[in-house]
């Protein structure tokens, strides 16, 4: 697409704008659920040219399209019940000395149109239709995606279902806009658009970090909500690792192979104690990488990308590569599962291992005692996800370690594995920079919501002029803070 016709799209989307944002909520969640509807009426068809366009079986694909449309329901039943605004009411108090105090009130409003870039490792949950688009839907954000160019037929046909519904739904055309097109040019464009108020993107530290830079450098910033690369560290103890080595090994080995390795919430890290008990870990990990088959990425760059990233990782000084799967390759651009280990000292002196290699990788890192596993947590950046595999005593006894990761993650695991993301309130999927932009927000969950609204206060308003949310009798009947009590 041509700068010409982002414009028309960006001039349409401010135009809906005007409108939308004042829609009930209870409308905007019938247009949600007809969203829904109308992507499962797509059938079976967008399964197959999903799985054509992303080489992802079709049985992960079913099971993302049930994510996508459980989101966009979930995003509905906020709407319905509609305590999401966070009214908070203040009674003036006009006998006050030595002043009055007036009568204000404040709710969440939104923000404008928002740019969504598709991700190309969720065709479903993180693309056309996916958790950024509903949830800016369902904030009253008009919203333009720029599909992912790796699932171009994939886009348009949700594309499609968006619009259908929003036609069905009674919504201003300009509420869903789709740019399609590779090359930078198209995003860039959305990007400085003055009309754009909101990006939010999943993807490459390099892509993310492109886009927010972009972003402050307008005339008008705003805010970017970029979702990017994670190591996502696993830290062995050593009293866990003594009672199940071999069993932590089994359970790790799928969850770094799980979706050819192709999740942000990948384990690519693993910290232990070198000991007899490490290499049981390492040795039973290699033995079960040798026996998963390579497997074919979702496209071209990607696959690129994992093998100069493993290549660079594995070619450093002081790196063993332990495995590769023993299985031969039949496809160009298979990711060969791997496993490679370091010390700790090495891996503190060398930043090039601290880096991503999106696929079926994880390092192991052989620190010399609990001190310097301490030091290496403390030199990560942020990350999504941190993964304690531990007794609980023995993590009374070493509560820093907690401590120290709990400083760096969105999420902290404890005795399990990070692949594997909940959509439910108590999820927060995003973490300190460099694993995103904004920490302080979730892409998952309804609370997802919250990176497209902004918080407005009305002062001295007659009843007549308040919204429903903020009437004194609350037609709602939401929960809201009222003269500093929870209620209805
Ligand atoms: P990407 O390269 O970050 O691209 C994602 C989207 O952003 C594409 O639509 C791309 O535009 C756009 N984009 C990227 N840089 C841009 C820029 N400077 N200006 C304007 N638009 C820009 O991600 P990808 O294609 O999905 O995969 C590439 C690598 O990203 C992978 O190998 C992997 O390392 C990483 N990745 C990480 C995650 C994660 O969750 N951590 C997820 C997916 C990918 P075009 O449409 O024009 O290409």
């Amino acid at each position: 697409m041509n700068s010409t016709q982002i414009n028309d799209i960006m001039l349409r989307s401010a135009e809906a704008f005007k409108t939308y944002r004042n829609f009930s909520g209870l409308h905007k969640a019938v247009f949600l659920r007809t969203i829904a509807e109308e992507i499962e009426a797509l059938g079976d068809e967008l399964i197959t040219i999903t799985s054509q366009e992303t080489n992802l079986p079709q049985a992960r694909l079913l099971g993302e399209r049930g994510r996508t449309t459980s989101q966009l329901r979930m995003f509905a039943d906020l709407l319905e019940d509609g305590s999401w605004v966070e009214a908070r009411l203040d009674s003036a108090d006009p006998d006050r000395k030595p002043l009055p105090k007036v009568d204000l009130r404040k709710m969440l409003v939104p923000i404008g149109p928002v740019v969504v870039f598709g991700a190309s490792n969720f065709p479903f949950a993180y693309s056309t239709a996916g958790g950024d688009t509903a949830s800016a839907l369902a904030s009253g954000c008009p919203v333009v995606v720029k599909g992912h160019p790796a699932h171009p037929r994939t886009s348009e046909m949700v594309a499609g279902a968006i619009t259908k519904a929003a036609k069905r739904s009674g919504l201003p055309e300009g509420v869903f806009g789709h740019v399609t097109g590779e090359g930078f040019e198209a995003g860039k464009t959305l990007v400085l658009h003055p009309n754009t108020k909101a990006v939010a993107f999943t993807g490459s530290f390099v892509g993310g970090k492109a886009l927010f830079d972009m972003a402050n450098q307008r005339p008008e910033p705003i805010p970017v909500f970029s979702e990017m690369g994670s190591i996502n560290p696993v830290v062995l103890m050593p009293q866990k690792l003594q009672e199940n080595a071999e069993g932590i090994a089994k359970q790790y080995a799928g969850s770094i192979t799980l979706g050819v390795g192709q999740f942000c919430t990948n384990p690519g890290l693993i910290l232990g104690i070198e000991g007899k008990d490490l290499d049981t870990f390492i040795a039973t990990l290699s033995q079960e990488i040798e026996q998963i088959s390579p497997a074919t990425m979702l496209h071209a760059g990607i696959y690129q990308n994992y093998e100069g990233k493993r290549t660079v990782v594995s070619s450093q000084d002081g790196v063993k590569t332990e495995a590769e799967s023993k299985i031969e390759k039949s496809g160009i651009i298979q990711a060969v599962p791997t496993i490679a280990s370091v010390s700790g000292a090495t891996f503190l002196a060398n930043p090039a291992l601290h880096q991503e290699v999106f696929g079926p990788f994880s390092l192991v890192v052989k620190c010399s005692n609990l001190e310097q596993l301490s030091e290496v947590i403390s030199q990560l950046e942020g990350q999504l996800t941190a993964t304690l595999m531990a007794t609980e005593e023995e993590l009374l006894d070493n509560l820093s370690i907690i401590d120290s990761l709990k400083n760096i993650t969105g999420r902290l695991l404890f005795n399990g594995v990070p692949t594997g993301v909940e959509v439910c309130y108590a999820m927060h999927h995003g973490g300190p920079f460099p694993a995103s932009t904004d920490g302080r927000f979730s892409s998952v969950g309804p609370d997802a919501i919250k990176r497209f609204v902004r918080p407005v206060s009305f002062q001295g308003f007659p009843e007549s002029l308040l919204p429903n949310e903020l009437k004194t009798d609350n037609p709602l009947n939401i929960w809201r803070i009222k003269d500093g009590v929870w209620g209805w």
